[in-house]
């Protein structure tokens, strides 16, 4: 899971500091590395390991001129996280691109194997992007003639949808100008705005809406599944529906990725888990059991928390202070590493557990290592019964489409009926929402129509490709990076 972001300012005007606010807004989408490539007479990039904060200096800003510009944070789910990965990529030649891109691509090593290793065409990382830019690159290359069309485009994209496959979401710039496509099922999300300046106007292209909000771009509207966006020299974009398959957005973007406050196909993040929190409400009422208060597992339980506790008429409380100074626990390289460090991150306040029934919730139960946690340090401050709660059902099957949970031993819910998921995490009681009753409060908060990859809880991928050595592959990356 990565963020991304697209600039097309006015022909005199510098894309960089909006691509740099943008890119702090969706830190949360990638904090393992980041990138930026500018075009003015010629690429110029910045790319490293760790925060936009630390990649990025004003000696760098004052060399990233000119009106284009990509951006993207890095979460790596494929390869090994080294900075040749780090993205965006670009090429000067056969055709002068930049490119960025969230998702994964599910035939990447049989590609390597058989469309480049046939060649004898070795990649120069290990990031899955390489081979949607070569592929798009080579299609451009054999445009008739020159400024590119959007007919140009298509055919480059129409080639990339043919040979690469799996769900990535892209955004990139040319000498002339400014492209983006969303994967052919809409899996990963991508949003275009504008703004008017007096120098002009500005496009943008986006993982999240709130990197529009933030630099004073309106929402025109998300790119639907397999369209593409280019706006070429004469600054006009224009759309072309390159593939026609039906409409899935990842569902996990609600529960867990994205910001609260952005809104992803028309639906609005935190009215969602709104909603996801006053059904689990009505889901623990239905158990009979009592309890005393709701203590979300910070940052992304908080939203629901509220109203899972205004729906059970208790008090939603702050039992857990996350120190948001530690990194990430979810990706280091061994269960002790990550427990150690979950308990160094999320420290309890005794008063808010003592002699009282807390339901603890969280957005989600992988591993099940932040919850057993969880449930320990209530036990330790005093609790009386400790009820476990996840706004999102049990997560049972690898997701090849990017978000890190891609190898099947990881899920503590696997193989265990409730009860023995309780025992396993020490709790008195685990509840999980149900497929329905999620996919419900999410469509709920949007239009009400929207149908979801849901893959990650039913084991069932739209793309309809997924084999067992397509996971097996990915399996095997994540266990090299040592993240698995
Ligand atoms: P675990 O401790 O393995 O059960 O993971 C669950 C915790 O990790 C929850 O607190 C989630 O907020 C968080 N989480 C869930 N999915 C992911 C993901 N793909 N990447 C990082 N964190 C995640």
């Amino acid at each position: 899971m990565c963020g991304f972001i697209s600039i097309f300012g006015p022909a005199e005007s510098d894309a960089i500091h909006d691509v740099l606010n943008g890119l702090l807004a969706i830190q949360h989408r990638g904090q393992d590395a980041a990138g930026i490539v500018t075009f003015r007479d010629k690429f110029q990039a910045k790319k490293g390991l760790g925060l936009v904060r630390e990649v990025f200096q004003d000696k760098h800003l004052n060399r990233l001129r000119g009106p284009l510009a990509v951006g993207h944070v890095r979460y790596p789910t494929v390869g090994l996280g080294e900075d040749t990965d780090v993205q965006p990529f670009w090429l000067d030649y056969p055709v002068g691109t930049a490119m960025a891109h969230n998702g994964n691509v599910t035939n990447f090593h049989e590609l390597k194997r058989t469309y480049f290793g046939q060649r004898n065409i070795h990649l120069g990382s290990n990031c899955d992007l390489e081979v949607v830019l070569y592929v798009f690159a080579d299609a451009l290359m054999r445009r008739a003639a020159d400024p590119i069309t959007v007919q140009d485009v298509q055919a480059a994209v129409h080639e990339v949808f043919t040979r690469v496959k799996g769900a990535y979401s892209v955004v990139g710039i040319t000498s002339q100008g400014m492209y983006a496509f969303r994967d052919p099922f809409g899996i990963k999300p991508i949003i275009f705005g504008k703004k008017v300046t007096p120098e002009g106007t500005w496009y943008a292209v986006a993982s999240e809406s709130v990197v529009l909000d933030v630099s004073g771009y309106e929402v025109v509207r998300n790119l639907k599944a397999g369209e593409l966006l280019w706006i070429g020299a004469d600054r006009v974009p224009q759309f072309v529906q390159v593939a026609n398959q039906p409409h899935r957005p990842c569902i996990f973007e609600y529960i867990y990725f994205a910001r609260p406050d952005t809104f992803l196909d028309e639906t609005s993040v935190y009215e969602a888990r709104m909603e996801l929190g006053r059904r689990l409400g009505r889901a623990f009422r239905a158990t009979g059991l009592g309890a005393d208060v709701v203590i979300p597992v910070p940052e992304s339980a908080r939203t629901a928390a509220q109203t899972m506790a205004e729906e059970l008429g208790l008090p939603c409380r702050e039992g857990f202070v996350k120190n948001r100074y530690v990194g990430r626990t979810f990706i280091m390289p061994n269960d002790k590493a990550r427990r150690d460090s979950i308990r160094a991150k999320l420290n309890p306040i005794r008063a808010e557990f003592e002699g009282k029934n807390v339901i603890i919730l969280d957005d989600s139960i992988v591993r099940g290592n932040t919850s057993r946690q969880m449930v320990k340090i209530a036990r330790q401050m005093g609790a009386n019964k400790v009820y476990l709660a996840s706004y999102s059902p049990p997560l049972l099957f690898p997701c090849p489409y990017g978000i890190d949970m891609s190898t099947k031993r990881e899920f503590v819910a696997r193989g265990r009926s409730h009860e023995q998921i309780a025992q396993e995490l020490g709790a008195d009681m685990v509840l999980y929402q149900t497929i329905e009753q999620m996919v419900d409060a999410v469509r709920t908060a949007g239009n009400g129509k929207l149908e979801f990859c849901k893959a990650c809880f039913e084991g069932s991928y739209p793309t309809g490709d997924i084999t067992e050595s397509m996971l097996s592959d990915i399996e095997q990356d994540r266990i090299a990076a040592g993240t698995a």
